[in-house]
């Protein structure tokens, strides 16, 4: 395609997550106040992959930041599955807790539905547990994963309202697709989930309104498959090697093209990806509210 200006909006997750870190810090010191507790979210980590690494610290090093107490846990690469099991039910009787997160891949010895299942429905932040993806799926409160309850965030701040608009979630993994997709069609959106075996991608992505693309596969989403105006989030985290020698991380839609049709588009880095971890934080927050039983209004955060 021939690339004359750029166009779209650039969408700043980075600026809109520092906005939700700020409102949850002060929930969170209101709900001290409240109930005489800091809300709490313990994080565990078994093994030593360096990005999970990586994030556990950010996690942690945030949940202090919001006035929040961290709890890490960090476990051998070896630890025992019953361990490991043994560790999620502590926390879940831990009254200082209010959310836990076991930081996934898990080893390949330890079996990570089994994990998932043991954490507590209420003090699953992550909202990975099938009681918290029933609750999405039926529309009754519970906790939504992370990184698309983000996306929604940063669509509604940038659109309104979605009613009626056509959205296509392109990758329908548990953790970002499917929850997005249940997350749009509650906002009323026509919704189409398309995957690795969906017939003329970029014809179905051409109808869209809303794209939200979440399959790592660095810039696969093309220009020239982006409807005029349509607003482009882009969930995709690659890292690819440049002809210099370096790397870099680009999404999973080429931005350059893109930016260029888009009416708006979060950019990789500094889109959705500092959204996750302020979700959580959000997350942890609202458990700690339902979790003392102290009211928290409606959208306040
Ligand atoms: P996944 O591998 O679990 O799922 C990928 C999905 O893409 C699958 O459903 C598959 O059907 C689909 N897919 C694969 N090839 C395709 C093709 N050619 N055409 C259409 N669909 C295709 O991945 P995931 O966990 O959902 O993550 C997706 C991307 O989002 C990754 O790049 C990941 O790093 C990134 N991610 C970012 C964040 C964040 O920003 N915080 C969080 C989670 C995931």
């Amino acid at each position: 395609m021939t690339i004359t200006s750029t166009s779209a909006a650039v969408i700043d997750g980075k600026a809109f997550a520092e906005g939700l870190r700020a409102r949850v810090a002060a929930i969170a010191a209101s709900f001290e106040q409240a109930s005489g507790r800091t809300a709490g979210l313990a994080v565990v980590l078994v093994g030593e992959d360096p990005a999970s690494q990586v994030y556990v610290r950010n996690k942690g090093k945030q949940t202090l930041e919001a006035g929040m107490a961290s709890f890490e846990h960090k476990l051998p690469a070896d630890t025992a599955e019953a361990d490991v099991l043994a560790l999620v039910q502590q926390l879940n009787a831990d009254p200082a807790v209010d959310g836990i997160l076991v930081q996934l891949p898990l080893p390949a010895h330890i079996d990570e539905d089994k994990v998932i299942a043991t954490i507590a429905p209420d003090k699953d932040v992550d909202g990975f547990h099938v009681i918290n993806a029933g609750r999405l799926a039926v529309g009754q409160a519970g906790y939504v994963p992370c990184t698309p309850l983000g996306c929604l965030m940063l669509l509604k701040d940038r659109l309104g309202d979605l009613s009626g608009l056509d959205a296509v979630v392109i990758g329908r993994s548990n953790i970002v697709g499917k929850p997005m997709a249940q997350l749009l069609l509650a906002e009323s959106c026509t919704v189409t989930v398309a995957h690795s075996r969906t017939k003329n991608l970029p014809d179905v992505v051409r109808r869209a309104d809303i794209v939200v693309a979440a399959v790592g596969r660095p810039e696969m989403v093309k220009g020239s498959w982006i409807k005029p105006g349509a607003t482009v989030i882009d969930v995709g985290i690659n890292r690819i090697s440049t002809p210099e020698g370096k790397t870099r991380l680009v999404g999973d839609v080429d931005y350059v093209e893109a930016a260029h049709v888009a009416g708006a588009i979060t950019p990789v880095p500094g889109g959705v990806g500092p959204m996750t971890i302020a979700v959580l934080l959000r997350n942890t927050v609202v458990a700690a509210h339902r979790n003392a039983g102290i009211a928290l209004a409606e959208g306040a955060i």
